[in-house]
């Protein structure tokens, strides 16, 4: 696939985010600047069908990359402590806003919870996108 095809098979895909979805961005924020760890750069924020909310964040290893976690996997062990399994919105962001598209270990967990809305950000433009739209060829077929 040419990387035109791409941006316009995502771009039919997009959708612009409303005011309850630039909560769950206001909240990672929040979470992600109050920071003060070190090991920790990255926020994500789950808001699942149950319209209940799971944050998480990264935990980098300081000598071993592949030992790291993303901040998607600690909200999701979060989300399952809570027993709650399917997620409606995924935000993950840095503390200077920067929005980040999940990793693709991150995509493959996150398919086992749902197709969720991945909130990207493209200039100064919140949107969103299904999760299916990211990783149309997955592993996981469900
Ligand atoms: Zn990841």
């Amino acid at each position: 696939m040419s990387i035109r095809f791409l941006w316009f098979y995502l771009a039919k895909a997009l959708m612009k985010v409303n005011t309850q979805d630039k909560e769950l961005i206001n909240l990672a924020q929040k979470l992600i600047k109050k920071r003060k760890g070190r090991y920790s750069t990255v926020a994500a924020a789950f808001r699942t069908t149950d319209h209940k909310f799971f944050f998480g964040v990264n935990v980098e290893h300081i000598h071993s990359s592949p030992c790291s976690m993303c901040a998607e996997y600690s909200a999701i062990g979060q989300m399952q402590s809570d027993d709650d399994y399917e997620v409606e919105l995924i935000v993950a962001l840095r503390a200077d806003g920067t929005i980040l598209s999940p990793c693709g270990k991150c995509r493959e967990m996150l398919r086992q919870f749902g197709n969720p809305y991945v909130i990207l950000k493209e200039k100064n433009d919140f949107f969103k996108v299904r999760l299916d739209k990211l990783i149309p060829y997955r592993e996981l077929n469900k």
